[in-house]
């Protein structure tokens, strides 16, 4: 009775993935939504945000597509949600990039990992970060060992094997590199961390630089010059102060260290002209957004600057 109740549910789970995989082609997207296969390449933001955990904004962030390839940047607090209102496939990427660990650009990692397989990826998938990726992804692994046991085991019949990543640790260069997409790591400075990332990504018709968290940085400076968009990180320089929290002193010195204000951003992208400068990631301690802008401003950018929210396309 036991197996009879097992083999149906079986089916039923079987017959309701197949249907929604071939609405969708060979990936799986949430139901109701499109993908987009096209060879054009799309920039999606799917996680605008900071650490605040801001309702509009998810954390941190992006996916680049070109045809049937998805490349996702960074892993912040509800990632796959913003993937499936993408209408990017929610049963895996082609490959995952870390820019560093911090948390607001990693909580969403185990969400990657484990989502993505409960939703049919059954191939390992390729996570590339700073050194201490790995670790990370093993100590994920193993905070839901039960959950993969018994998913896996029990009447779920999960893929075995299917929660599987691999894991490659990089200290900067080229991390991937086939058929016309080539994808650098630029390692940048972001405060005490030993190795942060921006990326460079290279497509067939366009050129993306996705900047992570960094401090103004002539690498990411010269990799920029002359793309067609830079995704940038800011803060306030107008609202710098120390905050009254347990260490909140050194606040405005950690800002001056880990990240990029306002008008260090606008002098930056003045001398590199994206041709198109998207400011996420935006510390406005309190400040309204077009303090931001004004501040980039400021810096001399007089270029095309747009304000990334969730979802937006470029
Ligand atoms: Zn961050
Ligand atoms: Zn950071």
């Amino acid at each position: 009775m036991t197996t009879t109740r097992a083999s149906l549910l079986g089916i039923t789970i079987v017959a309701a993935l197949t249907l929604l995989s071939a609405a969708s082609g060979a990936q799986r997207v949430f139901p109701g939504t499109a993908r987009d296969t096209s060879n054009v390449t799309r920039l999606i933001i799917l996680g605008s945000g900071t650490p605040v955990p801001d309702p509009e904004r998810a954390g941190p962030a992006y996916a680049v597509t070109y045809g049937t390839r998805v490349f996702l940047f960074d892993a912040g607090a509800g990632v796959m949600r913003r993937v499936a209102a993408a209408g990017l496939p929610i049963d895996g990427m082609t490959a995952v990039f870390l820019t560093h660990l911090h948390s607001d650009h990693t909580l969403g990692l185990p969400d990657v990992i484990h989502t993505t397989w409960v939703m049919g990826r059954a191939a390992p998938m390729p996570i590339i970060g700073p050194p201490g990726t790995a670790a990370m992804v093993d100590h994920l692994q193993a905070a839901w060992a039960e959950d993969i046991a018994i998913r896996t085991e029990g009447l779920e019949h999960g893929r075995p094997g299917g929660h599987r990543v691999t894991v490659r640790e990089s200290a900067g260069g080229v991390v991937y590199d086939s058929a016309g997409i080539r994808i650098r790591a630029i390692p940048v400075k972001h405060g005490s961390w030993p190795v942060a990332f921006a990326f460079r990504i290279d497509t067939p018709d366009r050129s993306i630089v996705l900047g992570g968290d960094t401090a103004p940085s002539t690498a990411l400076e010269e990799a920029s010059r002359g793309v067609d968009v830079l995704v940038h990180e800011v803060y306030d320089s107008k609202r710098v102060a120390p905050e009254r929290r347990p260490g909140g002193s050194t606040w405005p010195q950690y800002l001056r260290e880990a990240h990029t204000s306002d008008e260090e951003l606008g002098a930056l992208a003045a001398r590199a002209q994206p041709k198109q400068l998207v400011l996420s990631h935006v510390l406005r301690m309190g400040g309204p957004m077009e303090e931001v802008v004004a501040g980039v401003r400021r810096g001399g950018f007089t270029g095309t600057l747009v304000v990334a929210k969730d979802l937006d396309r470029f």
